[in-house]
């Protein structure tokens, strides 16, 4: 679906709702002002992820009366990152901002991230939680040990504590679209792409209303995509595993050996031992060089691009000014190309 510019708002915000009837109205009535005052064209997606309760039927009577609002309806529930997958994919604005239903991302901060976006030239916006005095001590533990473990495995880059209320830039969104991946984990995905970004605190809200549509199992599953997405080291277990077992298999194998000449054993139990001992560390050490090769091929499906290109100065007459750290102005040049990335291209 192609958008041509000048049918395409300034703005969108797209908003996941799984059975969330209870918070609509205050929803509409906490973004609506918010949008209206920023003197931007935009549009709300909301995206019902297959709701049981009345989430659709409320959205669509707002939408008589806000012609901003486009509701999306998933027909079954599909997760959070799926319904964000929709919102991103259906979204037509130069800017997107995507925002939980539950007014714990406060909208009067969007505001800020546009104009924030606009003055320092950045692709990305991360709404970083600066204060979560809100949320329960379970999930302030879960989520510390959350976002350091994703640190070690995607980079210090991650920002800390930005969750999915964040601004992305069209050229971002173009590029998550052509990723194929099935289970995409955005706030990893986003900062993994390397756009200039930049960040604006806010303290994050108790929900409105309802109860949370992350039980622990659905928060075990995020941790185990974001794992899984972003690295193979659980892959390679099996090779260490069959490292140190062929290690130790050497240092048993002496002294079975040692025990074989003192007469101290019966008949065929060293042979036994050390074949069993070899034998289990050889399989172990198999195991992990096929799973170094299903890593690859996993790599290779997910089909993320190598790099992006930032500029090209033989297709730029003014690169931008490349010793700060954001290359402001770049997004508006038409050689912004994203780059497939398979290698050699
Ligand atoms: N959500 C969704 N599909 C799901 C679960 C959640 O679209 O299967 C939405 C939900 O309606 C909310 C956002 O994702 O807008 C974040 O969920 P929630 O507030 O329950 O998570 P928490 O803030 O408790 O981590
Ligand atoms: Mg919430």
């Amino acid at each position: 679906m192609d958008i041509s510019a000048a049918g395409a708002p300034d703005l969108s915000v797209v908003v996941p709702m799984y059975n969330e009837q209870d918070v609509v109205a205050v929803f509409v009535e906490r973004l609506r002002p918010v949008l209206d005052g920023t003197g931007a064209t935009y549009e709300v997606v909301a995206v019902d992820d297959g709701s049981r309760d009345r989430t659709a039927r409320l959205l669509l009577d707002h939408a008589r009366s806000w012609p901003q609002l486009r509701v999306v309806r998933l027909r079954r529930n599909s997760g959070h990152q799926a319904a964000l997958t929709a919102g991103l994919h259906r979204s037509r604005g130069r800017w997107v901002v995507s925002i939980d239903a539950d007014l714990q991302d406060p909208p009067e901060v969007i505001p800020e991230m546009l104009a924030t976006a606009r003055e320092r030239g950045v692709d990305v916006v991360y709404g970083v939680r600066a204060d979560r005095s809100t949320d329960t001590p379970f999930k302030r533990g879960t989520a510390g040990l959350y976002y350091r473990l994703m640190r070690r495995i995607v980079g210090a880059d991650l920002p800390a504590q930005a969750g999915d209320f964040r601004l992305v830039s069209r050229d971002v969104v173009e590029v998550l679209r052509r990723l194929p991946e099935r289970t995409p984990v955005y706030r990893l995905l986003v900062p993994s792409l390397g756009f200039a970004a930049a960040e604006v605190r806010y303290s994050r809200a108790v929900r409105a209303a309802g109860a949370t549509k992350y039980p622990l199992r659905r928060m075990i599953a995020l941790a185990w995509d974001s794992t899984a997405n972003f690295t193979a080291a659980p892959l390679r277990l099996a090779t260490w595993l069959g490292v140190v077992s062929f290690a130790s298999c050497l240092v048993l194998a002496v002294l079975g050996l040692i025990a074989y000449a003192d007469g101290a054993t019966i008949p065929g139990w060293t042979s036994l031992f050390v074949a069993v001992l070899l034998f289990s560390a050889v399989q172990l050490i198999c195991l992990g060089l096929l799973g170094e090769y299903v890593g690859r091929i996993y790599r290779t499906v997910q089909n993320r691009p190598t790099h992006l290109v930032g500029f090209d100065s033989a297709e730029v007459p003014d690169p931008p000014d490349v010793t700060g750290v954001e290359p402001t102005g770049v997004r508006d040049a038409p050689a912004v190309a994203v780059t497939g990335g398979r290698a050699g291209d």
